[in-house]
């Protein structure tokens, strides 16, 4: 996807404004990136209208390339999109209950374990997990290792096939016995399908957790989006945890399932170890999506690219001795920004002369940048027209300068263009 971003922006170098026109073949290049970055066409056709109408409405600083201000703007959108702050499970409720529901494999006992471990390690709450899975007689096994593994107690009964009553008496134990969260850990199926979508539904009703999350491999990409929506048709979960985010996945499966079923995303899994469990930061996933890292050093290279390229003109102009007031008002305000003297004078020979008691340190306008503010268009082109005694006094009127600094601005400029124009005789102008 960098590389996507990378040539989209690449299309905007150089442009000013974010213009209907300029902005057209990056919005489609960001939304063929997004659609590779698994993201579902609707979705990805649906933020990148929005990332238009959003980009072309907003003024883009005079500092800022367009498309630096375009991937703000991407960014932005992303993370609005996907929820904004990030969201916490509900624990409230004594005991508080949190119900596991996904496909086999999507990693629903090894985030049972991972949450029953954040739960104890952080907030220092009993909790209690629960197998519920009554098919394979290995996943009580392997539950158990889990709890092992981060000392949290395993309620299991292997004898029961009956997993609505197994979560029953399991809540009954955790009251009994003082735990303060219970973390139910279920059976999927490879696919979905009726006996797993009417089981889960009826361990819910007999139970009322105060949170469901909807486990999911984020690495399913597509299949991903279908499966959240079936699973959130059926039992109306309250969160999403995204498995196996370490995988080379980009995480467009996370902007998708957030538009389709409006739920929050909680979790990311990002290992096989307990420890690997991570708040969903929207921002940071945003910027994954993105791959923000290199498409923002991307923006900065087509930033100072731009300025490489305004050097140049700068430079041809002074060889053909065309250097006029706005180049020099120009250079002024770069090295302003700059906060610093070094570069002018390396650029513009002569110029440390008439910069001497400047202070550029300073927001509010130089009298020199007055005085050129007071000059029209054609004497700023035309520096000769200003030998006019007449038009000496109206900028030193108009600028509140006197006469005699007004002199001498212009006495200053014009041996600044006889040493360029020494130089260039000099051949040191490359
Ligand atoms: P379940 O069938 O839904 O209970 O899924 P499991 O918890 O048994 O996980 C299935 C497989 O995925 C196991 O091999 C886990 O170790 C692995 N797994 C689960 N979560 C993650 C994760 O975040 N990252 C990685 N790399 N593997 C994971
Ligand atoms: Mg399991």
């Amino acid at each position: 996807l960098s590389q996507r971003i990378e040539e989209a922006v690449h299309k905007l170098k150089g442009k000013g404004r974010i213009t209907e026109v300029n902005v057209a073949s990056t919005i489609k290049d960001i939304r063929r990136a997004l659609i590779d970055a698994d993201v579902n066409y609707k979705i990805a056709k649906q933020v990148t209208d929005d990332i238009k109408v959003e980009a072309l409405g907003r003024k883009v600083l005079k500092s800022l390339a367009p498309g630096q201000v375009l991937i703000k703007i991407v960014h932005e959108k992303l993370t609005e999109l996907m929820g904004g702050k990030p969201q916490e499970a509900n624990l409230k409720g004594s005991p508080a209950i949190v119900l596991m529901a996904g496909l086999q494999g999507s990693g629903k006992t090894t985030f049972s374990g991972k949450l029953a471990n954040l739960i104890q390690q952080k907030q220092h709450k009993k909790v209690l997990l629960v197998a519920c899975d009554v098919y394979r007689p290995a996943a009580i096994e392997q539950l158990k290792v889990v709890g092992e593994q981060i000392g949290v107690e395993v309620y299991a009964e292997p004898d029961n096939k009956n997993p609505v009553a197994i979560a029953q008496n399991a809540v009954e134990h955790a009251k009994t016995h003082h735990y303060k969260v219970v973390v139910v850990d279920t059976a999927g199926r490879l696919a979905i399908d009726e006996v797993m979508m009417l089981e889960i539904a009826q361990i819910k009703a007999a139970i009322q957790p105060s949170e469901t999350l909807f486990v999911v491999d984020a690495m399913t990409g597509q299949d991903a989006v279908n499966t959240a929506k079936a699973f959130n048709e059926r039992i109306d979960f309250d969160g999403v945890v995204l498995t196996k985010m370490d995988g080379d996945t980009r995480g467009g499966a996370a902007l998708s399932i957030r538009a389709v079923v409006d739920k929050p995303i909680k979790f990311i899994g990002t290992g096989e170890q307990m420890r690997a469990l991570d708040t969903f930061r929207p921002e940071g996933m945003a910027g994954r999506i993105l791959d923000m890292g290199d498409a923002l050093l991307l923006v900065n290279e087509a930033y100072s690219d731009e300025e490489r390229k305004a050097q140049e003109r700068l430079q041809r102009k002074m060889r053909k001795n065309q250097f006029d007031y706005n180049d020099f008002l120009a250079q002024l305000q770069n090295i302003k920004k700059m906060g610093s003297l070094k570069d002018l004078i390396g650029a513009l020979p002569g110029t440390n002369k008439l910069l001497r008691n400047t202070d550029l340190s300073n927001e509010s306008l130089t009298p020199i940048e007055a005085m050129i503010y007071s000059m029209t268009p054609q004497e700023r082109q035309k520096p000769v027209l200003l030998r006019d005694a007449n038009r000496q006094k109206r900028i030193a009127n108009g600028s509140g300068n006197s006469i005699q600094q007004v002199g001498q601005l212009i006495k200053q400029f014009e041996d600044m263009r006889k040493m360029m124009k020494k130089l260039n005789k000099g051949g040191k102008f490359k």
